[in-house]
């Protein structure tokens, strides 16, 4: 394997995912364009088939391996968005998938996950024990182990989330993206900051748990208790063992935000009344960043990934109550 990713890694990924994934539309958001006194566009990579951005790291992933290991299959750790979208892409080329998860994922994730063909394996009460759980499984039967963030195919998959709202909107200069794994951060900031090397590439975590941060704070991954989110999809460690989303990410983010939950809340339900977008809470959290940090953005173009759409009735109705009823549109 190459030591570093380039461009070159995330226009290979295209041609291979162009079959399974979606090249979403980046549109213009008149609301938050006139509050925050900017050009703003939203990337609906919540349009994707599994209803999240993961898919593209997915195809790329198991394109990438050899004949014998595709009739093995594959096995991961997810929180649920992952997990799903490698379901369906080993559904569509053919390729059994395993998916450990713990049992903290919601319901509607798990029988979506079923639903998309994957063998559900439910251990333990935290990520962290559903990943040794898939590392056993590899180990075991021989089945290759893929992370969803801490891969160079992923995160080459995930970048072209970034290289298309580049042709899209060729003079955007910040991008917002959730922070987890840092999978989708690595790739979007390899490709906006290899074209435009003066853009801002921002991540945003929720408050309790954002592991990432932590890690860039100490200079080294640290392991962070789990707690509930709206953002349930931010959730979980990067690997002690970290070797490509942790130093990606520490090159190619220029920030870093927490956002709290209500702030979460109140993002969801802007998306919902001005631009009728259902989203899960992990693809509102740059809009909650800019309100809650009072990011001046005036005069800037900037693009907001809106990742997934995975909510359930429960946790958006949550959501609908956490962010007040006179509350919960920004004007
Ligand atoms: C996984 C995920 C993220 C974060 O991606 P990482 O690569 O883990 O940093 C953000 N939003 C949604 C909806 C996700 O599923």
């Amino acid at each position: 394997m190459q030591a570093e990713l380039t461009l070159k890694d995330i226009y290979l990924a295209r041609q291979r995912i162009a079959t399974l994934a979606e090249r979403t539309p980046l549109l213009r958001s008149e609301s938050l364009s006139r509050r925050w006194g900017c050009e703003v566009w939203l990337k609906l990579d919540n349009l994707q088939p599994t209803g999240a951005f993961k898919l593209r790291g997915s195809v790329n992933a198991l394109s990438g391996l050899e004949s014998e290991q595709r009739e093995r299959g594959v096995v991961t750790m997810s929180t649920g968005n992952f997990g799903r979208a490698l379901a369906y892409a080993g559904q569509h080329l053919g390729i059994p998938v395993k998916v450990c998860i713990s049992h903290l994922v919601p319901d509607n994730k798990v029988e979506a996950l079923r639903l998309a063909g994957a063998d559900v394996v439910i251990h333990g009460a935290t990520q962290d024990d559903a990943d040794t759980q898939a590392r056993r499984l590899q180990h075991e039967n021989g089945l290759a182990y893929i992370s969803p963030f801490d891969d160079p195919l992923v995160i080459a998959g995930q970048g072209t989330c970034g290289l298309e709202i580049m042709e899209q909107q060729p003079e955007i200069d910040t991008v917002f993206a959730g922070l987890s794994g840092g999978g989708l951060i690595a790739g979007i900031g390899l490709a906006v900051k290899t074209i435009n090397p003066q853009a801002q590439v921002i991540g945003v975590s929720m408050n309790e748990g954002a592991a990432m941060l932590e890690s860039l704070s100490a200079g080294h991954p640290v392991q962070v208790g789990e707690v509930a989110s709206l953002a349930d999809s931010l959730g979980g460690g990067i690997g002690l063992d970290n070797t490509w989303s942790f130093a990606m990410t520490q090159r190619y983010m220029d920030r870093g935000y927490r956002v709290d939950e209500a702030q979460i809340a109140r993002a969801m339900l802007h998306l919902f009344n001005q631009e009728k977008l259902i989203v899960e809470g992990a693809a509102a959290v740059g809009i909650a960043a800019v309100e809650q940090h009072q990011i001046d953005l005036r005069g800037r173009r900037v693009a907001l990934v809106i990742s997934g759409q995975n909510v359930s009735p429960k946790t958006f109705a949550q959501a609908c109550r956490l962010a007040g009823e006179n509350d919960h549109a920004y004007l």
